[in-house]
């Protein structure tokens, strides 16, 4: 730790764990101890550590053609574009491809402002990154004032009030841009009929909806992408995190007349599409199909939804698929967090009184079992009397 102190920016404050290695969700730490990772990278590992497909892929592509400019074609990168349009089941979806969830949101932004147009809406409490244009979309004070001037021209909404965002969006509105689900704010989840309603307003102002399925995207929420079971199409959707299975991968995914905006010349990233992070996601999308891994989210889903709500000290859960927040009657969650990682399990608080867990899709029931076992004990053990 005084290591990292002395050579490592302090923005992510000092961790209090050195990981050395990986299996499925268990992973090993430098104090010698095992633990149960519940975390998954937040949201990223949707594999877990060491995946037999993505480390043949990535070993296979690396020692035969590690990395090529955007001037060069090669096959991974034409394969997964073609497969993420069919996953999005519109085949006049075009993608472009970067290294993070960021870059994805910059890049749609951009796009935006080739509609001629400059406004835009995002809601508050959203998280969309933290590069100078996808923090002007992020709506959470504490992470953007340090910053401003950010761009100009974007209002925030609350989030989930159709309301608020029917009178936000006008014709000069470009873009709306939304998580189908919040993550980082805790894990919030819309009313059902938000997106439909955005879709509407979007449509009726020419604006372009933007859906941020950067922690939902990749089957987290037990469908490819966190806002199918909306019923409607977005204009872009943005990728990252689970995309690349662990290796850094980013996607903005334009449909219709969006994904003709973008001209050459008009953006790039040298790493975006990479052979080995393009083989990856490859790797990725092929092993949740052929080991049927939604059926899994689902599963344990219900399991976990059904068993955390029992346990005494918490009082919601909330979430879709394996992205499950936990609210506390008490808040406590920084201290359940730490106790469960004497306990040896890593799950995460976003805030003073939420958990939230986002373990690999392809988690086993034992584990899942063993997860809701010690989140008990930790949560019993944290609270205040
Ligand atoms: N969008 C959402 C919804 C996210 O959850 C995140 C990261 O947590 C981002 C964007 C930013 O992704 P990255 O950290 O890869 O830039």
């Amino acid at each position: 730790m005084k290591r990292w102190q002395k050579s490592l920016q302090d923005n992510y404050g000092t961790p209090t764990l050195e990981l050395i290695s990986g299996k499925g969700s268990l992973v090993k730490a430098s104090d010698g101890k095992t633990y149960l990772d519940f975390l998954a990278g937040i949201a990223t590992n949707v594999l877990g550590h060491g995946h037999p497909a993505i480390v043949k892929a990535v070993t296979k592509q690396v020692s035969t053609l590690g990395h090529v400019s955007n001037f060069y074609a090669h096959p991974n990168v034409l394969e997964l574009a073609e497969t993420l349009q069919k996953m999005t089941g519109d085949k006049s979806a075009r993608t472009f491809f970067c290294n993070s969830g960021a870059e994805a949101n910059e890049a749609a932004l951009k796009l935006s402002r080739k509609t001629g147009k400059i406004r835009i809406v995002a809601t508050k409490d959203a998280f969309h990154g933290r590069t100078m244009g996808a923090l002007s979309l992020t709506g959470q004070p504490s992470k953007r004032n340090p910053f401003k001037p950010l761009i100009r021209g974007i209002k925030h909404v609350p989030f989930g009030d159709s309301i608020a965002m029917k009178r936000a969006i006008n014709k000069r509105t470009a873009m709306v841009i939304v998580e189908p689900i919040m993550g980082e704010a805790g894990v919030i989840v819309p009313p059902v009929d938000y997106l439909k309603n955005l879709r509407q307003y979007c449509d009726d102002n020419g604006a372009l909806l933007v859906l941020d399925c950067v922690q939902t995207g990749m089957g987290r929420t037990g469908d490819w992408f966190g806002y199918e079971y909306s019923g409607i199409k977005p204009d872009v959707i943005t990728l990252a995190k689970g995309l690349g299975g662990g290796l850094p991968l980013g996607a903005m995914i334009a449909l219709g007349k969006a994904s003709h905006l973008f001209e050459a010349g008009d953006h790039g990233s040298t790493f975006g599409g990479n052979p080995i992070a393009t083989a990856a996601a490859l790797a990725v999308i092929k092993s949740i199909e052929k080991e049927k891994i939604l059926n899994n989210v689902n599963a344990i889903s219900e399991y976990l939804l059904t068993e955390i709500a029992l346990i005494e000290g918490v009082q919601e859960v909330r979430g879709a698929g394996l992205l499950i927040g936990a609210t506390l009657d008490q808040p406590v969650a920084k201290k359940v967090v730490k106790r469960s990682q004497e306990l040896g399990l890593l799950i995460n608080a976003p805030g003073e009184s939420i958990i939230r867990i986002a373990p690999a899709l392809n988690i086993s029931m034992k584990q899942a079992e063993k997860f809701v076992a010690i989140f008990t004990q930790a949560v019993k053990e944290s609270k205040n009397v």
